[in-house]
């Protein structure tokens, strides 16, 4: 079987005026199977079907806040720096991608666009917004500020990651109201939803880092062989 080829969204630089790369989601990809290549930002429509038509996947990764215009509300002091060309570029192609019913996975901003894309909302800044909420931010992403995430029954998760996971914390927004068409497949004890998917479709997304521990973690392996699995044409 032909390994399944992933587009895999750039990261921004915004001071650098550059995209660049964690080699932690070409290697998540890689070890699972799959064949990553990073996309391009200044892509136009042509480009934007062209790689929604052809590739077999598509990794959404983390990165700057989402605008909060685009779910209706004013940008506040808390939330932090924008980058309107990927939210431009994501959400085209996130809503070709699920026309044409191919597999997403989103990791951190990856999940938030996802919710944002199909109209939720989210937490412009978790401390200042969210009630009892615990610290999220760690101070680099593969901080110890380790916390558990309790996996929902009959979520994609729940097929290989058991009842509760370990997951690092590495992000100061996450989703308010959950998107019409999402369901929860993992949330933290403080009450935040850390894991969403679409049932039907092959769309799942997580608020933590698999890519910065999938060599060590099981189950950080395990989402993205996941992913890869589902990438698979026949
Ligand atoms: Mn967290």
């Amino acid at each position: 079987m032909k390994k399944p080829v992933i587009g895999v969204l750039p990261l921004w630089d915004e001071e650098k005026d550059s995209i660049w790369m964690l080699p932690g989601y070409m290697e998540g990809i890689e070890a699972a199977g799959g064949i990553p290549v990073i996309l391009s930002l200044s892509a136009d429509e042509d480009a934007l079907l062209y790689w929604a038509e052809n590739l077999d996947g598509f990794l959404f990764t983390g990165g700057q806040d989402v605008d909060p215009v685009l779910y209706g509300e004013e940008k506040l002091p808390v939330c932090g720096e924008l980058s309107p060309e990927r939210d431009r570029i994501e959400i085209f192609l996130f809503k070709k991608i699920l026309e044409l019913n191919k597999p997403v996975f989103g990791i951190c901003r990856g999940l938030q666009l996802i919710n944002v894309a199909l109209g939720g909302t989210l937490y412009q800044d978790i401390p200042s917004q969210m009630a009892n909420s615990f610290v999220h931010e760690g101070t680099s992403a593969e901080d110890i500020a380790y916390h558990t995430v309790a996996i929902w029954e009959k979520s994609p998760l729940s097929d290989f990651a058991g009842k509760v996971c370990k997951v690092n914390s590495y992000h100061h927004q996450g989703i308010r109201d959950l998107a019409p068409e999402l369901k929860i497949a993992g949330a933290s004890e403080d009450g935040l939803v850390e894991a969403v998917y679409m049932p039907g479709r092959n769309v799942f997304a997580v608020q933590w880092h698999p890519e910065l521990n999938f060599s060590t973690d099981g189950t950080s392996l395990a989402m993205f062989r996941y992913f890869i699995e589902t990438s698979k044409t026949k």
